[in-house]
């Protein structure tokens, strides 16, 4: 029988529309609407439509939404120059970098002078460093998104074998250590996992894939994930994203895997919007955060 579709694009309307009340709410005590930067350099077309993408998903659930264009030929020091200003910008809640920069840029730099508090990647080392040690200010968007995923369609990954095939520090790093932590924001059920990280010098890479209960893909390789890699049953999640002539592509076999997987994300519309809409969750709790800051209160507040 095939696989029940996980819908992260049903599942994002469904948390943008829980933000757009906790944002209505958020201003009825008096706060300051949240507000998120966007820093876009150079033209690279998918990044713009990134970009217009979570400007647009801000607009829908109440939060402003900042654009700061710089040309391809930015040096480092002018974008150091436009993320200092953010920083100290008390109305600037959340600062986005847009990725990829252009080679003249020293990307871990500049993510690094992105102030912690303002961090809604989550890609800043303190930020890294308190997830790491199980007390997390702001979870990074798309492991975040999975795992609200996961809770929503109701996947216990506690006691379960986890498969994360990608250790980058966007996706698969973080993802390996939330499903390793102890608790998750969805709760211990959706934590405690016996986690397995695979990457390109992984040996005997289907032996490990067919023991998982849960893969998840992040390779950034079309169609990588083929059927005979996957235990009968298992929950797969594809966080590929792949430009092909057939379109958008995942890095799992979709149509094959869909066959042998209980649950499994489609490409597009898995993914990809749960990862945006955990960005405006990430702003909501920045302005939380900053207003929390300022005025020596707990960010709960
Ligand atoms: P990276 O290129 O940073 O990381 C890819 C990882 O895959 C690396 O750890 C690499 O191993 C591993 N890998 C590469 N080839 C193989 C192989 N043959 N077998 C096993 N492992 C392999 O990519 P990202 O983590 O940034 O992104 C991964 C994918 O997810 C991309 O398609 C990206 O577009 C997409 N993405 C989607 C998002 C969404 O919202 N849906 C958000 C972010 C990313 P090694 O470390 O050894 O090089």
């Amino acid at each position: 029988m095939a696989a029940r579709l996980m819908d992260g694009k049903a599942i994002a309307a469904e948390i943008r529309q829980e933000l757009m009340v906790s944002v209505a709410a958020f201003l009825e005590h008096g706060h300051p609407r949240p507000c998120l930067a966007a820093v876009l350099v150079g033209e690279d077309a998918a990044s713009q439509v990134y970009v217009r993408n979570k400007q647009r998903a801000c607009e829908q659930v109440g939060i402003d939404s900042q654009l700061h264009r710089l040309p391809e030929t930015t040096t480092q020091d002018e974008l150091l120059q436009t993320v200092g200003n953010l920083n100290r910008d008390n109305g600037v809640h959340g600062i986005l970098i847009q990725l990829p920069l252009p080679s003249q840029i020293d990307e871990t730099q500049v993510l690094d002078a992105v102030a912690p508090l303002k961090d809604v990647d989550a890609f800043h080392p303190t930020n890294v460093g308190l997830i790491s040690q199980g007390r997390p200010r702001y979870l990074p968007c798309t492991p975040h998104g999975i795992q609200q995923l996961l809770h929503r369609c109701e996947v216990t990954t506690a006691g379960r074998h986890a498969v994360v095939i990608g250790r980058s520090d966007i996706v698969g790093k973080p993802m390996a250590m939330l499903l390793a932590a102890r608790d998750s924001t969805c709760g211990p059920a959706v934590a405690n996992a016996t986690v397995s990280v695979c990457h390109s010098r992984t040996a005997d890479l289907t032996d490990i894939t067919r023991q998982a209960d849960l893969l998840i893909a992040a390779i950034g390789r079309p169609k990588s994930i083929t059927a005979d890699m996957v235990k009968s049953g298992a929950v797969v999640v594809d966080v590929g994203i792949n430009r092909t002539d057939e379109g958008l592509v995942g890095d799992v076999d979709f149509a094959a895997v869909r066959e042998v997987a209980s649950q499994i994300t489609p490409v597009p519309g898995g993914v990809g919007p749960l990862t945006v809409a955990m960005l405006l969750f990430n702003t909501l709790s920045a302005a939380r955060h900053q207003h929390a800051h300022q005025n020596g209160e707990s960010p709960r507040s």
